[in-house]
């Protein structure tokens, strides 16, 4: 196997430690490190060149040695309903990833993406109809919300990876940007403010659990029984809902954080009166939070979303059943708000073919 010698480090997804112990071995002092790092991920440096109090002879070396990760505004579009910002960005091998703006009475919170395309292939999902491409490094993932900070001017303040991509199939570049993100030389985000979404891939939801973070799961269930799940999911013909709700009990346990059930509401689906008792039966053991998501249609797939009389009658069983439920509020309807829609438009127009928009 040949050694990947070419490639330069990433400085954006290194740590304060390793980037200190990097610029050791190469000779230069260690107050650059911190320095350097709060540029990169206080400071907003789109480049080294904007890190003025170094002197030019390092910056040049700098680029020499490393990569800088700064991706690149493609496209941006604003609800006109509700002010959500949804951006597509490209990363430095042209690749296109979406993330999204959202202002809530509590603050702002940004949704990024953790993979370029996605292999669960979920069947009500638009991320996941070309498979996956790559992995997002850490970098990748913070720069998103760098990026957006400066665009928007304004604070973020909650985290949420819930666009294109399975974060625990990532999981140990997951691991990375939840640390530097969540890093007090850093944007120094609350932890309990980053909330990471899963369609259920059991061994890492108990890796996870492990590291103890004090992050909120989600956990993307969609179905109450087994049956419905392998329609909607192929990842559930790999995990039972048993062994779903097991690794939710042990991640609460470890770290005595609730879960967020999600539940995207597929009309004639999973939206009747049995399906909702047997979630509320699910939820009730863990006191586990459920998210009620009308399903937003996706061009390329039949669903449609519940009638709104459905979708009461369905949250009224679950409150009546004694659970705690929200209806996703529909940010950005009227911009491509749900997953991978802008960038499959932004990849027809390109390729000629309005006919999908
Ligand atoms: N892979 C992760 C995170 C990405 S998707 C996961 O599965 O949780 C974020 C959430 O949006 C998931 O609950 C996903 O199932 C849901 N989702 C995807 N496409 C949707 C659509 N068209 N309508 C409603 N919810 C959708």
């Amino acid at each position: 196997m040949t050694e990947r010698t070419l490639d330069k480090i990433d400085i954006k997804s290194l740590s304060l430690s390793e980037l200190t112990e990097e610029l050791k071995g190469r000779g230069e002092k260690p107050f650059r490190a911190r320095q350097i790092y709060q540029w990169m991920h206080r400071r907003g440096a789109r480049g080294f060149d904007e890190m003025t109090d170094l002197s030019r002879d390092l910056r040049k070396k700098l680029k020499e040695w490393y990569d800088y990760t700064a991706v690149q505004t493609v496209r941006m579009q604003q609800s006109r309903i509700d002010g959500t910002r949804k951006f597509l960005f490209a990363l430095a091998d042209g690749n296109l990833v979406e993330s999204v703006w959202m202002r809530y009475k509590h603050g702002n919170s940004v949704c990024i993406s953790s993979q370029v395309g996605c292999r669960m292939g979920c069947s009500f999902c638009a991320s996941t109809l070309n498979g996956l491409e790559r992995n997002l490094t850490p970098s990748e993932m913070l720069d998103q919300i760098y990026a957006i900070g400066l665009l928007t001017g304004e604070r973020v303040s909650n985290v949420v990876v819930m666009g294109t991509g399975e974060p625990l199939d990532n999981y140990d570049y997951l691991l990375k940007f939840i640390r530097l993100l969540t890093d007090e030389n850093g944007l120094h985000i609350s932890q309990r403010n980053v909330t990471v979404s899963t369609c259920g891939l059991v061994p890492q939801m108990r890796r996870l659990a492990e590291e103890r973070l004090q992050i909120t799961l989600a956990l993307s269930l969609h179905a109450a029984t087994d049956e419905k799940r392998q329609l909607l999911m192929p990842v559930a013909r790999r995990y039972s809902i048993g062994e779903l709700m097991e690794a939710c009990g042990y991640y609460f346990r470890q770290t005595g954080r609730r879960i967020t059930f999600e539940y995207s509401l597929v009309g004639g689906v999973n939206d009747t009166d049995e399906d909702a008792a047997r979630l509320a039966a699910l939820a009730a053991p863990l006191g586990c939070h459920i998210n009620l998501i009308p399903v937003n249609p996706v061009r390329e797939r039949n669903y449609v979303q519940s009638d709104a009389a459905s979708i009461r009658a369905f949250k009224n069983r679950l409150e009546k059943d004694g659970r705690n439920v929200t209806i996703r509020r529909e940010m950005g309807r009227d911009i491509d708000g749900a997953c991978g829609q802008l960038r499959r438009r932004h990849q027809d127009e390109l390729n000629g073919g309005m006919e999908r928009a």
